[in-house]
């Protein structure tokens, strides 16, 4: 596991335009969180696929 697929978390759009933004989780800090400009427009909420996590 070298190259995570990079994927928005709340639709699972492909990270490849611009506008996209990627994070680690903030409360496990193992989370790879993507955002598309949509998501991150619209405020959908995302949640971390390590923990569970649920947020803004
Ligand atoms: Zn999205
Ligand atoms: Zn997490």
């Amino acid at each position: 596991m070298t190259d995570p697929e990079r994927r928005c978390t709340s639709c699972g759009l492909s990270l490849t335009s611009r506008g996209t933004t990627q994070f680690i989780c903030p409360q496990c800090g193992n989370g790879a969180i993507g955002r598309c400009s949509r998501c991150r427009d619209q405020s959908v909420p995302y949640h971390c696929p390590q923990c569970e996590f649920i947020g803004p």
